[in-house]
């Protein structure tokens, strides 16, 4: 068994966090390649060191003086090398940091250096080797990531290597210029490393244990999903549950990679595991709910519009002039609604209200706005009769206007518009009738 293990930066945020996390690696031998994010937030209102680098940076590029943060960086780092009684000389690699932000480096590299220096400290702890992740991770000259000599480059680099840190967030250009994936990358390396070394399982350590089947803001205590597969998921990230970055999902699933969502404070917990197929049955009928507020929709409405070739096309197509994206298009016979993110719309409504009298001469246009989207997912659903109707029974016993419904032909989740008002009620009654009615 070969596992790659990510620890999160709110699980590497102090020594203390170090050591429980020493204790994870060193309880599995198969936990062989560790991929550490930069020191996270350590208490509520605390700054995560990677954006105290942005800061260094931002100083460093306006001619400013970034000593002080540059100072509170290291601060953070000596807290976890002494709590861990580790003899690094912090003294020369903050010495190069300090030259070289004021060489202007760059953005990127200022920012790689927080999971630059975890990696470095993490090796010392556990004793593994370092493999600077400059050296693994490829980009080509535009800072568009090459897959194909990543992939190369990290099976060469490991094949002799039992046990190795390499640090997440950050690769390299073919000039050796540093570059970084998009916030939260370090599991997209995790991701990349698991691909590359065909790991039997790629587990991402983070500080909840694993995905929940509701927002904990809305659901007291919500029931963790044992298991989702990659669709659910993406299903459920696209509605507000971001818990993996979107692009540490696709290298995975093409290998069938199984991720294993773990909480590094709770290591007995058995997490989530994501997979690609499964036949295990589902504990409940739905997977997760999922939502987001702040949606408007423009219905049109004109009579036979059921039979005039390419109208939906030439709705959209006055969307796609302003550059905005929809999110879903319920239609009725003479009735075709497109709903969108309200605070994209607002800067383009009268452009979009006169585009559409223009294009498709309806004979109204409805605006509505402050509306939310709920989405229910689950595998489960396709088996199960009835489902949609308790939803909606549901719905009306907690006196929640329906606005919307569209059932993914996938079957795999069935969205629901409302008031931005209702959407925590609507949420609670679902999750009652599909969950704490079956406990
Ligand atoms: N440290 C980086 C960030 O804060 C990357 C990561 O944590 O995955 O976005």
């Amino acid at each position: 068994m070969l596992k790659v293990v990510k620890f999160g930066g709110s699980s590497l945020a102090d020594a203390e966090h170090f050591a429980k996390v020493g204790d994870i690696i060193r309880a599995e031998e198969d936990r062989r390649y560790v991929i550490p994010s930069a020191p996270g937030r350590r208490f509520e209102g605390d700054t995560k060191v990677t954006d105290m680098l942005y800061h260094c940076w931002h100083l460093a590029k306006q001619g400013m003086d970034f000593t002080d943060t540059l100072k509170n960086i290291r601060a953070r780092y000596d807290q976890i090398a002494n709590g861990l009684g580790l003899q690094v000389d912090l003294d020369t690699e903050f010495a190069a940091i300090d030259r070289n932000l004021r060489e202007l480096k760059g953005e990127d590299y200022a920012a790689s250096r927080g999971e630059y220096l975890n990696g470095i400290l993490m090796s010392a702890y556990l004793g593994f080797d370092f493999v600077d992740a400059a050296d693994v991770i490829a980009f080509n000259e535009l800072g568009e990531f090459d897959d194909r000599r990543t992939a190369r480059l990290i099976a060469d680099r490991l094949a002799d290597v039992r046990h190795a840190v390499i640090p997440g967030f950050y690769g390299s250009l073919p000039d050796g210029t540093i570059h970084t994936f998009s916030r939260g990358g370090s599991d997209i390396t995790g991701s990349l490393v698991a691909k590359a070394v065909h790991a039997d399982l790629y587990e991402n350590w983070t500080d909840v244990s694993g995905f929940l089947m509701a927002d904990p803001h809305i659901i007291r205590d919500p029931v963790t999903i044992p298991t989702i597969t990659y669709r659910e998921m993406r299903e459920l990230s696209y509605m507000g549950a971001t818990v993996l970055h979107e692009d540490a999902v696709f290298p995975l699933r093409k290998e069938g990679i199984p991720i294993n969502v773990r909480n590094t404070n709770c290591p007995d917990d058995p997490g989530t595991m994501v997979v690609e197929s499964t036949c295990n049955k589902p504990r409940y009928t739905i997977t997760g709910i999922g939502g987001k507020k702040g949606f408007a929709s423009i219905t049109i409405e004109k009579a036979m519009m059921n039979a005039e070739v390419g109208f939906g096309r030439r709705v959209l197509e006055v969307f796609e002039d302003t550059g905005m994206t929809f999110e879903h298009t319920p239609s009725g016979i003479d009735t075709f609604s497109v709903f969108v993110n309200q605070h994209e719309f607002e800067p383009h409504e009268q452009q979009i209200i006169a585009g559409l009298h223009r294009s498709v001469h309806p004979d109204m246009i409805e605006l509505e706005s402050d509306l939310a989207l709920v989405a229910v997912v689950g595998r489960g659903m396709r088996r199960t009769r009835g489902t949609a109707g308790r939803i909606f029974s549901a719905l009306a016993h907690a006196h929640v206007n329906v606005k919307m419904i569209d059932q993914g032909s996938s079957e795999l989740n069935i969205i629901i518009g409302v008031e931005n008002r209702d959407f925590e009620t609507a949420i609670r009654a679902i999750y009652d009738i599909f969950v704490v009615a079956q406990l």
